[in-house]
């Protein structure tokens, strides 16, 4: 993903949205997209020859009423071979076009999918909290999906049945003008019925529906995944008349949806497939007005008339059917806009070398929104020390873990490890110099080998295999019948909790980064795992300088300096031994902490 930056010094350079951003993201690789419209354009084209033929034959009998041998033969070969051609060019070019706007789709989506995924690892994390996983999931995979198919099927589409009519409509005009007026005078009357639909308000509606649509499929999905709570709970029948009210508010847009559009849709059919009652009256003006021997051609010209506008109703009936999907995938042209619009973390590419692992705070202020969550934190962290963040639920001890990883930036004062300002550094380094182990343990459907690996990608097999000892789990993992080759399912599952949490650790203890930042997990508390997460932890802690979040504060009475962490700012700090003599926050909570385990009861 190294060009990554290419693109978005282009989408910096100009604000495109929609199609024409599309095309600029997609660059030299929308020029397939450009040769597939062309080809399909020459393919409907290539499709008229046949009512050319028939009309230059007919004409040609009309030519030699009376006198049938006069016809001359070459000519009607002539036509024939036309046809044929004709056909056979258009075929060749549906194919080729076809196949083009394939290639070109798959090509042009993938840049679009490598620049959001290269988008998304330069974003923040405030992005991730604030925007709900599934909603950027639906924009990687449901919009793009979509535009993929889109570009794949629908620009073909859409330029065909364009084409059809215009070429239809100017063969009526060239032929006769006054009977191409009558042919498109039903033209704008059926716009304009269709328009009553398309209008704001119905595009609201019809937008109301789409969604109702999704939230039912969304209500569907919840269902079935809250369905173990909803059993232990007794709400079978709650859950699904919740469930229920989706559907039939699903049912009662739909028919409401149906009810509106109905008499603008059928208007705009009707009067599309009316031009014969526009053109029959003209057509017998004309005859009255026409001398003797023009009836023949006449005739035949009003008989192309009905045929050739019957080319006009089928296509433009088609083009409003794929109205919808042009609203849906622009909708999702500009959920992938709103993405790579969104301030990235400001990066610089060079490294520097660090002089220490030192960590150090200063001043540090923060909000994730408008409220203040840290009021002017300063600490240090010295090199090779252990610094504990205790405290009661929500004064900010994760958020001053998460700032040491540079996942939001401060608002005011300024973190710096090593004597670099970590805005500075170049992002690579700084995770090349943090590794945190975060609270909630992410596993990716992959083995566990590869889940190990992900601390670092060079590492070997016997690597993977020493961290996971160190980590106390190789056992376990060469326990399980494909051992290290053992297939995590999704988030996870399959292996416990605490096992989760040692298969992390693991992955910290091979990425080897001289600074350690680390959400202790409060869920796993059986003396077991406990005893062991405690010893895996000692060997990731090891010689490294460590910030670690703890719960259970007789994990940490040995460590260099306890921060208190209340409100957003340091309460108290010390070693164990001084904040027990200072007789403050600390001090209750151990005294808390000591009768909770007295009862051999944890308090998390
Ligand atoms: P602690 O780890 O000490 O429990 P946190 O750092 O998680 O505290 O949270 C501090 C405050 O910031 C809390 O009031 C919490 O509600 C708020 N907070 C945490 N994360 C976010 C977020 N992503 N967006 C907005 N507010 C947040
Ligand atoms: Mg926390």
């Amino acid at each position: 993903m190294a060009d990554v930056s290419i693109y978005e010094q282009k989408l910096q350079l100009k604000r495109k949205t929609g199609i024409p951003r599309l095309l600029e993201i997609a660059g030299t690789k929308s020029i397939l997209l450009i040769f597939a419209s062309l080809l399909a354009v020459v393919a409907v084209l290539a499709q008229i020859t046949p009512f050319l033929t028939v009309f230059l034959l007919v004409q040609e009998l009309i030519g030699n009423i009376g006198n049938l041998k006069a016809i001359d033969q070459s000519y009607v070969w002539s036509l024939a071979w036309f046809t044929l051609g004709g056909v056979a060019v258009s075929g060749i070019m549906l194919y080729a076009g076809g196949m083009l706007s394939h290639i070109a789709a798959f090509n042009i989506l993938y840049e679009i999918r490598v620049a959001l995924a290269g988008k998304l690892a330069r974003l923040p994390m405030g992005f991730f909290t604030r925007n709900a996983s599934g909603r950027v999931k639906k924009v990687l995979s449901e919009d793009v999906e979509r535009i993929e198919l889109f570009v794949a099927h629908h620009i073909l589409d859409i330029l065909q049945a364009a084409v059809l009519p215009v070429v239809s409509i100017t063969a009526l005009f060239v032929l006769d003008w006054r009977l191409g007026l009558g042919a498109v005078i039903p033209v704008p009357l059926a716009l304009l019925a269709q328009y009553s639909m398309m209008n704001e308000s119905g595009l609201a509606l019809y937008k109301q529906w789409q969604e109702k649509l999704s939230s039912m499929n969304g209500t569907i999905v919840e269902y079935v995944r809250g369905m173990p709570v909803v059993k232990v709970f007794n709400q079978t029948v709650g859950a699904f008349k919740r469930f229920a009210a989706d559907v039939y508010a699903y049912r009662d847009l739909t028919l409401h949806w149906i009810k509106v559009s109905s008499t603008p849709f059928g208007g705009f059919i009707t009067l599309l497939s009316s031009s014969a009652l526009f053109i029959t009256p003209i057509a017998i003006f004309l005859i009255r007005a026409v001398p003797e021997d023009g009836y023949a051609s006449l005739i035949t010209t009003v008989f192309l008339f009905l045929f050739i506008s019957m080319g006009i109703a089928v296509p433009m009936y088609k083009l409003m059917t794929l109205v919808p999907l042009l609203i849906q995938v622009s909708t999702g042209l500009a959920s992938i806009d709103d993405i790579l619009d969104e301030k990235e973390i400001a990066d610089t590419q060079s490294k520097q070398s660090l002089q220490d692992a030192e960590i150090k705070f200063k001043d540090v202020v923060f909000a994730y929104e408008q409220k203040p969550v840290l009021n002017g934190v300063s600490f240090t962290v010295h090199p090779g020390t252990v610094t504990a963040l205790v405290g009661p639920s929500g004064g900010g001890k994760t958020t001053i873990a998460n700032l040491i990883g540079r996942f939001w930036d401060v608002k005011t004062g300024s973190v710096t490890i090593g004597g670099m300002d970590i805005r500075d550094m170049a992002i690579e380094q700084l995770n090349e110099t943090v590794s945190t182990v975060f609270q909630d343990v992410f596993l990716f459907f992959d083995t566990i080998e590869e889940n190990i690996r992900m601390g670092n990608a060079e590492a070997s097999f016997a690597d993977v295999q020493a961290a996971a000892k160190a980590a106390q789990i190789h056992e376990f993992i060469e326990s399980l019948p494909d051992g290290y080759q053992t297939l995590i399912g999704e988030g996870g599952t399959y292996l416990s909790g605490g096992e989760q949490q040692r298969v992390s650790i693991a992955r910290a203890i091979l990425k080897d980064a001289p600074v350690v930042v680390l959400d202790e997990a409060t869920a796993y508390a059986d003396p077991e795992n406990e005893a062991r997460i405690q010893a895996a932890l000692a060997e990731v802690l090891r010689n490294k300088t460590v910030v670690i979040i703890a719960h259970r504060l007789y994990t940490i009475t040995d460590v260099d300096q306890i921060l208190v962490i209340n409100n957003g700012r340091i309460e108290e700090s010390g070693t164990h031994g001084e904040l027990l003599a200072e007789s403050g926050l600390y001090k209750r909570m151990w005294d808390v902490h000591a009768a909770a385990r007295n009862w051999n009861i944890d308090t998390e």
